[in-house]
């Protein structure tokens, strides 16, 4: 028996800035092993759904179950031990180090003062690297400094600084933007890679790249669900055609 599991459940979740709802009400079920795209006009609220996953925006109400533990109490730092990593819009790289540098300081050296202290570049770190600047398309560019890189493959450094921490879900806020074609080709690539042992929750706009890569799209508008299922299913949703044809 194939049983589908639940890597995040996300229920009755809502948050309100000043009396206005951002998000009202969003029930969210991400299986394991899978790429979960979140669509939607902007302002519809994706950003500010993946802001309360990751602890960034505190809950209003609902609750976010991630494997089995409760996220709504948790600080941003402990999110991310649990296993959540994030990318934003903007990546957050060091310019002036290496990709090597940059992967190097993103491993996890343990969650205690004395592991930090006495982090050593070891062979198993050399070789994590060399593993994740692989699948990110940067091994032959390890000693190149970040700000040389093309805007592409700065994203996909972020994605690596994310992916050397092994987490079993990473949420990506419009990653493809602003790339080249064969960039968004290749992230494709690395994201079905990827999914082989995490999930993925991914904000695209690009629904070339979204029919590429989703196994599974929510329609986000008004701070609630307008339609979900697969992506041949949603294109054809008059709710979703309505939306759209009115931005
Ligand atoms: P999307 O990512 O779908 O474009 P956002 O989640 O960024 O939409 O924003 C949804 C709505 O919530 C917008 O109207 C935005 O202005 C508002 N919003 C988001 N964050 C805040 C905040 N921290 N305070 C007040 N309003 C916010
Ligand atoms: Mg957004």
């Amino acid at each position: 028996m194939n049983q589908e599991k639940y890597v995040l459940s996300v229920e009755g979740l809502t948050v309100s800035f000043d009396g206005f709802k951002a998000v009202d009400d969003l029930s969210l079920y991400v299986l394991e092993n899978n790429i979960h795209v979140i669509i939607g006009p902007n302002g519809a609220g994706k950003t500010t759904v993946l802001d309360l996953i990751c602890g960034k925006t505190k809950v209003t109400s609902g609750s976010i179950d991630f494997k089995g533990q409760e996220l709504t109490k948790l600080k941003e730092h402990q999110i991310v031990h649990k296993g959540v990593g994030r990318k934003f819009q903007n990546p957050s790289i060091y310019e002036d180090l290496s990709v090597f540098e940059n992967l190097e300081l993103s491993f996890p050296r343990g969650r205690t003062v004395w592991g930090a202290l006495t982090f050593k570049r070891n062979k198993e770190v050399i070789e994590r690297i060399q593993e994740v600047a692989e699948l990110i398309f940067l091994s032959e560019k390890l000693h190149t400094p970040a700000d040389v890189l093309s805007h592409g493959q700065k994203q996909w450094l972020e994605i690596g600084m994310l992916l050397i921490q092994d987490p079993d879900l990473l949420m990506l806020d419009e990653p493809v933007a602003g790339m080249s074609v064969s960039e968004r080709h290749k992230t494709a690539e690395l994201l079905q890679k990827i999914t082989k042992n995490r999930s993925v929750l991914v904000i695209e706009h690009d629904m070339q790249f979204v029919e590429k890569i989703a196994d599974r799209v929510t329609v986000m508008h008004q701070g609630k669900i307008l339609s979900e299922g697969s992506i041949q299913k949603v294109k054809n949703d008059p709710k979703v055609i309505e939306v759209y044809l009115g931005h």
